[in-house]
């Protein structure tokens, strides 16, 4: 095996800001209309320090633990940092999640939504929220099922007095992402919904092109991770 990283996350940075800036120009989308997340789950503390000192400041975990013992105090140390929670969330750990959170991207079953508009509430805290779908209704994997994704939206804002602020999708491995994009900019369209997460290292050019709004970027900044686990 050689070296684990070929290119510092500094350097890393610097050629997806010019990437992403370029993509958006020929899609004739203001940069400010896309939020890079520099998802930082398994990277070790020295490199997120390096994309730091770079400038970025809004990162994804996908671990609640995870992200309890590196976030603190990074966030402590720089005021301005985002940190959006990307993974499967347990409703036990929605306190957790709201309190340390400032976004959620996988809000997909009415248990976890009462569990989080309660701990919204007590803790005064709104992270914003995103409704993660299922969009290629893969057994294994979290998320409201397509046709599902209505009537949830729904019963978020109605029956939890949820702020819907996005919908997010993690597209089936072994097939072309396009038509999952183009579904998930459906669903928000129909559902006045204004915010997309979509697009991940291999992807993310595409998912622009379907109106991405928050692209999640790990190997493409960071590297590839030591012990990639499937992300479900
Ligand atoms: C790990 C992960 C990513 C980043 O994946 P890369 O292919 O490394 O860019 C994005 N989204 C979710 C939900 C993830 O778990």
């Amino acid at each position: 095996m050689s070296a684990p990283y070929k290119e510092s996350p500094n350097a890393a940075l610097a050629r997806l800001r010019a990437e992403l800036a370029a993509q958006l120009k020929q899609l004739n989308r203001p940069e400010s209309s896309v939020t890079l997340i520099g998802v930082s789950k398994t990277v070790p503390a020295e490199r997120i320090e390096l994309a730091l000192a770079a400038g970025l400041r809004v990162f994804g975990e996908n671990r609640i633990e995870e992200a309890g013992a590196k976030w603190p105090a990074l966030k402590a140390a720089y005021n301005d940092i985002e940190l959006h929670f990307i993974g499967a969330l347990q409703s036990k750990k929605a306190a957790q999640a709201v309190a340390l959170c400032d976004a959620i991207h996988s809000l997909d079953r009415p248990r976890l939504a009462r569990a989080l508009a309660h701990e919204m509430q007590a803790q005064n805290r709104h992270p914003q929220l995103f409704i993660q779908v299922n969009t290629g209704s893969e057994p294994q994997k979290a998320g409201v099922l397509p046709k599902d994704a209505p009537s949830f939206i729904e019963a978020c804002r109605k029956d939890y007095g949820l702020k819907i602020d996005g919908l997010m999708c993690l597209p089936p491995i072994d097939e072309p992402p396009a038509a999952h994009f183009a579904l998930l900019q459906k669903l928000a369209r129909d559902n006045d919904i204004r915010l997309l997460s979509m697009g991940m290292s291999r992807d993310y050019a595409i998912a622009l092109r379907f109106g991405a709004t928050h692209i999640r970027l790990g190997t493409a900044l960071f590297g590839r991770r030591p012990q990639a686990k499937p992300s479900i």
